[in-house]
């Protein structure tokens, strides 16, 4: 038996169009899944379905919006058959210093990193109980532990998704619904590939600080998704999982 396989399993990666969660997704397809990826932009969810292998949804939403993230997790279910895997991956940052922002630029980063999470899983626990359990992979950051002068709305969005979890976990544990984080160390993506222009300095600061010496790419995410979506995690709930080069752990 094969701890982490994942044939029979369905799995539903948010912001599973680019970056890392393509690479989860992908990751998970490699395993067995069945995978929807949802995202708002329809060139993108097409591209990237043609580079996943295997059987792919792709679902276009607005997980800011609480009916079209709702609706997403229910079109998962019902075109897949079921749901048993639920990554709320997608996130934004805005990069000011806490001064600058408008009340609706914070609404926007903590409704996309965090609120949405929460939608998206309340919407998914019906489908995972009655699937007699069911696995969710919340994305945090360094930020969910660290500060930073530019991420005041995207650092308490990352710290919330780890308290979230956690709460999830604890509710849902009976119902065989394990509920965990990763926290990724910078990873090259197009998210970053802004902040490295937005930020002077920032490629060089984090290659000095990373132990590993270099940036991750989203294929280093592939084990810690498949690891927490499948049976080998079964004991493992409300916990958050650095995969940092190190990161988090240098002195
Ligand atoms: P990308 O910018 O590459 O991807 C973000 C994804 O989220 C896209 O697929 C985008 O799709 C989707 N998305 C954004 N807003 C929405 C929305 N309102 N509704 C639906 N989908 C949305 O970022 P990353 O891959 O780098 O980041 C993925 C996650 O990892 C985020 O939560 C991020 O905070 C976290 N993270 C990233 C790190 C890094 O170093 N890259 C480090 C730590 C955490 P579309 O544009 O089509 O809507």
């Amino acid at each position: 038996m094969n701890l982490f396989d994942l044939k029979g399993k369905a799995a539903l990666v948010t912001g599973g169009n680019g970056g890392i969660g393509l690479g989860m997704a992908r990751a998970l397809a490699q395993a067995g899944a069945k995978v929807a990826i949802a995202g708002r932009d329809p060139g993108k969810n097409a591209a990237a379905a043609k580079v996943l292998s295997g059987e792919v949804l792709t679902i276009q939403a607005d997980i800011r919006k609480e009916a079209s993230c709702r609706a997403m997790v229910d079109e998962a279910a019902e075109k897949l058959g079921r749901l048993d895997i639920l990554v709320n991956n997608a996130g934004i940052n805005i990069r000011k210093q806490p001064q600058e922002y408008a009340l609706e630029e914070w609404r926007e980063v903590l409704d996309t990193n965090l609120t949405s999470a929460f939608v998206a899983s309340q919407a998914a626990y019906l489908h995972m109980k009655h699937a007699g359990g069911g696995k969710i992979v919340n994305i945090g950051s360094m930020m969910s532990i660290f500060g930073a002068a530019f991420v005041a709305p995207y650092g308490a969005s990352k710290g919330g998704i780890v308290q979230l979890t956690r709460a999830l976990a604890c509710a849902w544990a009976r119902d065989r619904i394990q509920v965990n984080a990763v926290l990724p160390g910078w990873i090259d993506t197009a998210l970053t590939q802004r902040a490295r222009q937005d930020v002077a300095g920032l490629h060089e600061r984090v290659l000095a600080r990373t132990p590993a010496g270099r940036w991750g790419e989203p294929e280093d995410l592939a084990g810690v998704a498949v690891f927490l979506s499948s049976r080998a995690s079964d004991f493992v709930t409300g916990t958050a999982i650095p995969v940092d080069g190190g990161y988090s752990v240098a002195g």
